[in-house]
């Protein structure tokens, strides 16, 4: 084989997935935008992804920020030598990550130590499988860790909140389907994708219900059984009202795939595989002699390009006749500003803001600022960015990451600094919801893998601080203009997340009667 030119396909197909769409995702998006209502929250997010996705397209940049842990799976002609084509990918991984097409995401387990180039043990992950037909099926999926955290294994029986018994038949397996869509709430930026393994162990449970993940959202499952299945799925767990980011809204889920397998005994596992609406897979067929590609897969059907102009359409969506009201804000920001903020706001924000995600947050409990934090706004956010020659700092992407992993130290730091506002995704929890009253704070919502909006809010780079965290860990001093969130907890003791959790698992009580005799 040509292994130069394998490289370079395997390079193509990390930028293509990184960086653009499949169809048959951006068809599933469209359908669930007209379906929402207009002037609600959650339309108002589709809107933003739907231009996200065309930022994406023009400036050939990551369609949201986390790149996630780059999975191959290849199947390859007897004879084909793995070895030399595991050297070309992880090759091809090293140069998408210093070109600015994914985030340096392989950081060192024990220390958090990042690796700078998306290699190190275990990544990315590349399963070979060896077939009889002549060409390489080559086949990529960057799934975030927002929708892996949301992943989830059941063990049948077992008793599940808001439906009861599920036991080891298919109504069991409904149960566990729902329940799962339910508990990932808005959390793996829905509206979301699931893939479903049906049996095996623990891990070949999982890797059944990934595989489902490269299955085209508009297929039809050959197995009768599990056909009804998906399309039961699809239209109830639509009836829980959690929408996109968990806002509340029409559309939960974009597509269900279920698989099956046998599996001992002793053991029924159903394995659910969460993928967000950033849903990045592709594949290649590749011609094992000269390395090239030879087929793109995944270009059935129309092809929608949500050709609006960014700016225009995000005016609009902001200025429809909404239920929110829209507050510019730019800090320093002070608590009188944010005691007067409530849930539902569209909060607009010019000026500066800091990135801050794990490791800064566990430094601040500890230690003092590197800057004076004192009503000002924190950003949950680990940007893609790269230096140009001059030694200047460009954002590539930028969207917000899960909020909830700052639980234990967020209500702290905004009282030892003053920070009055932090912005994420996914909303946080009782302790930050009580600090956020007692201290004045607000929490805002952003749109979750809308890398390429976010970013283009982003006038300047105008430091950074703790690099010695890696770059999607240290602190970023961005300069916003028109950065659009929603508030979704205020300082009156107000959860959007906690209302929108509670009416939803009153929904999902309304399915817990046996549907599979
Ligand atoms: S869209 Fe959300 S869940 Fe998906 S990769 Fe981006 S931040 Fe993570």
């Amino acid at each position: 084989m040509n292994i130069e030119k394998f490289q370079e396909s395997m390079y193509k197909l990390i930028v293509e997935t990184s960086t653009n769409l499949p169809k048959d995702v951006r068809r599933a998006i469209k359908a669930a935008a007209e379906r929402e209502n207009a002037g609600t929250r959650s339309a108002m997010s589709l809107d933003t992804i739907k231009n996200n996705i065309k930022m994406a397209d023009d400036n050939v940049s990551p369609i949201c920020q986390d790149t996630g842990l780059p999975t191959f799976k290849i199947k390859t002609p007897v004879g084909a030598n793995q070895i030399e084509m595991k050297k070309a990918i992880y090759n091809a991984i090293a140069q998408a990550t210093k070109d600015g097409k994914l985030r340096p995401n392989s950081v060192d387990s024990l220390t958090g130590e990042n690796s700078g180039d998306n290699l190190g043990g275990g990544t990315p992950v590349i399963k070979f499988e060896q077939w009889e037909k002549d060409h390489i099926d080559a086949r990529l999926i960057l799934k975030g860790g927002g929708c892996e955290n949301k992943n989830i294994q059941y063990s049948l029986p077992a008793e599940l909140e808001g439906l009861g018994r599920a036991g080891r038949d298919l109504d069991g397996i409904r149960k566990c389907i729902m329940h799962s869509v339910y508990q990932a709430q808005g959390q793996g930026c829905s509206a979301g994708f699931i893939g479903v393994g049906i049996g095996g162990d623990r891990s070949s449970g999982y890797d059944l219900a990934k595989e489902q993940l490269f299955r085209t959202v508009d297929d039809v499952n050959p197995h009768p059984e599990l056909r009804d299945l998906e399309e039961y799925v699809m239209e109830n767990a639509n009836k829980l009202g959690i929408g996109t980011m968990g806002f509340g809204g029409e559309t939960t889920l974009l597509g269900c795939k279920v698989g099956v397998m046998n599996r001992i005994p002793a053991s029924f596992y159903v394995s659910v595989a969460y993928n967000c609406w950033a849903y990045r897979r592709l594949g290649v067929a590749v011609n094992p002699e000269s390395g090239e590609i030879q087929e793109w897969m995944y270009q059935e059907g129309e092809k929608i390009d949500f050709a609006q102009p960014a700016a225009q359409e995000i005016a609009a969506a902001v200025e429809a006749p909404v239920e929110q009201n829209v507050v510019t804000l730019t800090a320093p920001i002070t608590e009188e500003q944010i005691r007067e903020l409530k849930v539902g706001d569209v909060v607009r924000i010019d000026g500066m803001m800091y990135t801050g995600r794990d490791a800064i947050h566990k430094y601040l409990s500890d230690h003092d600022s590197p800057v004076d934090l004192n009503g000002q706004v924190i950003y949950h956010c680990g940007p893609v960015m790269l230096k140009d020659e001059e030694g200047n700092w460009h954002v590539k992407a930028a969207g917000p990451t899960t909020s909830i992993r700052e639980e234990p130290y967020q209500g702290d730091i905004m009282k030892k600094f003053g920070i009055r506002a932090v912005i994420g995704k996914g909303g946080m929890g009782a302790k930050t919801l009580a600090s956020l009253k007692e201290h004045g704070g607000v929490y805002l919502n952003a749109i979750g893998g809308a890398a390429q909006y976010y970013a283009d809010c982003i006038k300047s780079v105008e430091g950074v601080d703790l690099m010695n965290f890696g770059i999607p860990e240290a602190m970023w001093h961005l300069n916003v203009e028109g950065f659009t969130a929603v508030v979704t907890m205020d300082s009156h003791g107000n959860s959007l997340h906690e209302e929108v959790e509670k009416s939803s698992l009153e929904k999902l009580a309304q399915f817990a009667d046996r549907v599979y005799k």
